[in-house]
């Protein structure tokens, strides 16, 4: 074996023939961005933490797979977006599906996520062409339990910030103060104020304050919750969502064409949807209402 040529990484350790001691199982790999929440106690309040960098290389991979280029100068918008997202989500019940979705006037500039809590995935796109003016910045949220039907809530803030953005849902929707901040170049933290919460801390809390957090105040952990890039999109998915329009008009989405590509509404995936696959999709699944 030593003569052989050493590939530059090779994919498994070469077993020598005759030498039958099985390898040890390697463990699954632990994937994703571990979300850390603490209760603090005489605060009561519970601090949210992560280190996002994981998460964000997810989400820049998803892009090259799938040829997406959102604009250069919306890029730190939706990671401060998903962030905030992602700690908010680890402070929701796990039967919970939700989304946002954050308008921002100035930058005429659409921002969706979406996660399935129980299964810890998160997934979302920007949205830069065709977006309507609203005369105001808007955080619109979603939630969905169960086969329940879908409770909206929407609020508006004053700038253009994703962190300032989630502050103003939990004081005006959750009605519950909480605040984020950036404590290293891709460590968030959320902290959130529950019943008798000490607001005098609360309210001077600081950057420098939340480094020493685990020094000056006793923490208690709650929970762990481990978030991956993950949206479910699939070629059925996709025709589904293209079905309504194909009954009513063929030719509006191919013309002549015999395939068309489109990006999935909460991801952004690239899908080729050929006519023909479109065309048996609608003959298997008639409209409900045929009027
Ligand atoms: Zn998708």
């Amino acid at each position: 074996m030593s003569d052989a040529p050493v590939p530059p990484v090779p994919p498994q350790p070469p077993v020598p023939p005759g030498d039958s001691a099985p390898l040890p199982p390697t463990p699954p790999p632990i994937e994703g961005t571990e979300v850390r929440s603490h209760f603090v106690r005489t605060r009561n309040a519970v601090i949210i933490r992560a280190t996002f960098t994981e998460l964000y290389v997810d989400y820049y991979l998803h892009l090259a797979a799938n040829h997406v280029r959102p604009p250069e100068q919306h890029d730190q918008k939706f990671k401060d977006a998903l962030a905030a997202f992602v700690l908010h989500s680890t402070a929701r019940p796990r039967t919970e599906l939700i989304a946002w979705t954050l308008h921002f006037e100035q930058s005429m500039l659409n921002i969706f996520l979406t996660a399935d809590i129980a299964e810890e995935s998160v997934a979302g796109r920007i949205f830069a062409d065709n977006v309507r003016q609203m005369q105001a910045n808007y955080l619109y949220s979603d939630v969905v339990v169960g086969r329940n039907p879908t409770h909206r809530s929407m609020i508006t803030f004053p700038d253009e910030d994703p962190f300032r953005a989630a502050e103003a849902f939990y004081l005006q929707s959750e009605q519950r103060p909480a605040r984020f901040f950036t404590v290293g170049p891709e460590d968030i933290v959320m902290v959130c104020s529950h019943p008798d919460c000490d607001t005098a801390w609360f309210d001077s809390l600081t950057v420098e304050a939340l480094r020493d957090l685990d020094k000056t105040e006793t923490l208690s952990l709650l929970e762990r919750r481990r978030y991956r890039w993950h949206c479910g999109c699939n070629q059925e998915k996709i025709l589904g969502v293209l079905a309504p329009a194909m009954r009513k008009d063929p030719a509006s989405l191919f013309g002549n064409d015999p395939s068309l590509q489109v990006n999935c509404p909460r991801c952004a995936a690239r899908h080729v949807v050929t006519r023909e696959a479109l065309e048996a999709y609608v003959a298997e699944h008639p409209a409900k209402d045929p009027a």
